[in-house]
């Protein structure tokens, strides 16, 4: 026996009258109350205050309240949550807001996941689906059916870079009482807000330009009002799709840098697609942001001069061909993510559309050569550089 307190026992912080400039951390899975009194007060919302790591916990909640500033979420709204990425968002929105015998008519060129959801899983829930085309609004308006609850669509579609026709597809939805959900992962709130649009739900994968760094996979969402926002973090808690606290610490961090980010490699962008746009081995750059694009008219209403950091081309030939491309990018991570700091590359016939046959890709306009790449923050000049070699050597 021993009068040493046993080390079991956790010790409490040291006092500091000098406090962190930074975030702090805060692992703790559970939360310790006073009396039954103070955890009653808690449970039903007279006190704040947090109680188990799953249901809410500090770190996420830093990082909901910066990403509501940037979409102009404000506390009358449904402020937004933070989920353990950007999928587990998307199914907190399908779980909150949609039950068996309701429709939800999606883009037809969602992210590759969303479109799997859309096909496999919310039927097998009892909730009907179907996609149509969001750059043609009388398409979707006659795709759209009595019972459909809720419409999903992406500002721009990846990989190929068409711009939704969301003014009028939000007219629709409030025209037929339909909600509208805004994936706005691609644009980002830097290049499109939409609350301001007519969104009624706003998600996020802040896996990606958000974050920013390619080392924590985050969701969020939010919401027009606060009853929406509590029927899917209710189900965020239930189903367990809920973040950890050291990955939402790791994207605030990556979030002080978001907009220097994301102007320079949206600067970056619009050089490089100019740039591959006179190389003779490159048949067709697609970047909202050149004149050249087919929804450029719609670019400029929908998100300004923020035509984002993705950039699109076809480079002639085939296997051989893009083989030697990627083969002779020595410094650009051929990698299927993007919104990294540094710019990636990925190809969709091997990678994201490697399941269609070839007639399907080519039904979609995404050639053996159709390459896509997310567009970083290095210097431009050493970046166009890198891709001139690389197509000089093909
Ligand atoms: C990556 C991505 C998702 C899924 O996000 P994860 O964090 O990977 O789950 C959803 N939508 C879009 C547009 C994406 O790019």
């Amino acid at each position: 026996m021993t009068d040493t307190p046993s080390i079991v026992r956790r010790m409490p912080f040291p006092d500091s009258s000098s406090r962190a400039v930074v975030t702090p951390l805060q692992p703790s899975v559970v939360y310790s109350s006073d009396t039954p009194d103070a955890l009653d007060a808690q449970y039903e919302g007279r006190a704040q205050g947090y109680t188990y790591a799953r249901e809410g916990h500090p770190n996420a909640d830093v990082l909901a309240r910066k990403i509501d500033q940037l979409e102009g979420v404000t506390p009358q709204m449904g402020e937004g949550f933070i989920t353990g990425s950007g999928m587990a968002a998307i199914s907190a929105v399908m779980l909150g807001l949609c039950r068996a015998g309701d429709h939800v008519l999606g883009g037809d060129q969602l992210y590759g996941r969303s479109l799997r959801m859309m096909h496999e899983d919310l039927p097998a829930l009892g909730i009907t689906t179907s996609v149509a085309d969001p750059t043609n609004a009388d398409a979707f308006a006659a795709a759209m059916r009595p019972d459909t609850k809720l419409v999903l669509l992406e500002v721009v579609s990846n990989p190929t870079l068409r711009v939704a026709d969301i003014e009028e597809i939000a007219k629709l939805c409030r025209d037929r009482g339909v909600l509208l959900v805004i994936d706005n992962t691609f644009t980002t709130p830097r290049g499109f807000r939409a609350f301001d649009f007519g969104a009624d739900v706003v998600v996020h994968s802040v896996t990606k330009l958000l974050a920013g760094h390619s080392d924590v996979t985050l969701g969020y969402v939010a919401a027009r009002t606060p009853q929406m926002r509590d029927a899917m973090l209710l189900k965020s808690v239930t189903w367990g799709l809920t973040p950890s606290p050291f990955d939402c610490w790791l994207a605030e961090r990556g979030l002080y840098s978001f907009e220097l980010r994301f102007d320079r490699a949206q600067d970056n962008a619009a050089r490089l697609a100019d740039a591959l746009a006179l190389h003779p081995k490159v048949e067709k750059v697609l970047y909202p942001g050149r004149t050249d694009h087919p929804d450029h008219n719609r670019v400029r209403a929908l998100v300004g001069d923020n035509a984002g950091n993705m950039v699109s081309f076809i480079l002639r030939g085939e296997r051989a061909e893009t083989n030697a491309f990627v083969g002779a990018l020595d410094n650009v991570a051929f990698a299927p993510t993007l919104g990294d700091i540094g710019t990636t590359l990925s190809q969709p016939a091997t990678s994201s559309h490697r399941a269609l046959s070839v007639q399907d890709r080519l039904a979609l306009g995404m050639p053996e050569g159709f390459f896509r790449i997310s567009v970083g923050v290095e210097d431009a000049e050493l970046l166009i550089a890198e891709f001139t070699k690389a197509l000089d050597a093909v």
